[in-house]
């Protein structure tokens, strides 16, 4: 992955004010690079980019915010065909651990695309922190995606 990234920013409803109180905490970090987002969680992220972005020197860069369908509308299913085209480089998904969501198959399906193809994901603002914070975030890294040519050649 390029030292210029690919960030995928998802939070259940639950979760959406964790979600943007850390995305405004980091909003010089993540204006740099481009956002791919759920639907809801997008629009949100662009309010609070554009409010902390007026009046610094971030303001003349326009943030690239890419915003897909709502989550229970097939956003989630989006961004995990995303990851598996490798268009997405880090996963920052807050999801909710108190309720159910109409659409948790399509959540777990998320989280397993993303391990399947060793995509950094946070599900939590202190994996987030470390994430953003990690040294590697603003430099080019070379994920190892297991060799699963073994499973394409199988005996049926
Ligand atoms: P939303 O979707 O950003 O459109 O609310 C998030 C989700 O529930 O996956």
């Amino acid at each position: 992955m390029q030292a210029l990234k690919n960030i995928a920013l998802v939070a259940h409803d639950n979760r959406k004010k964790d979600m943007i109180e850390w995305v405004e905490w980091n909003f010089a970090i993540l204006a740099s690079h481009t956002l791919i987002c759920t639907g809801t969680t997008g629009t949100l992220v662009e309010q609070a980019l554009a409010d902390k972005v007026k009046g610094t020197d971030i303001f003349d860069k326009e943030t690239k915010i890419i915003k897909l369908r709502s989550g229970p509308l097939g956003g989630d299913q989006q961004l995990g065909a995303m990851i598996a085209e490798g268009k997405i480089d880090v996963l920052f998904f807050f999801w909710d651990p108190m309720q159910p969501q109409p659409h948790d198959v399509d959540v777990k399906a998320l989280l397993r695309i993303a391990v399947l193809y060793n995509t950094p994901t946070a599900c939590n603002r202190a994996t987030a922190d470390f994430m953003i914070s990690s040294s590697l975030f603003d430099k080019e890294y070379q994920a190892i995606v297991k060799d699963y040519s073994e499973y394409l050649t199988r005996k049926l």
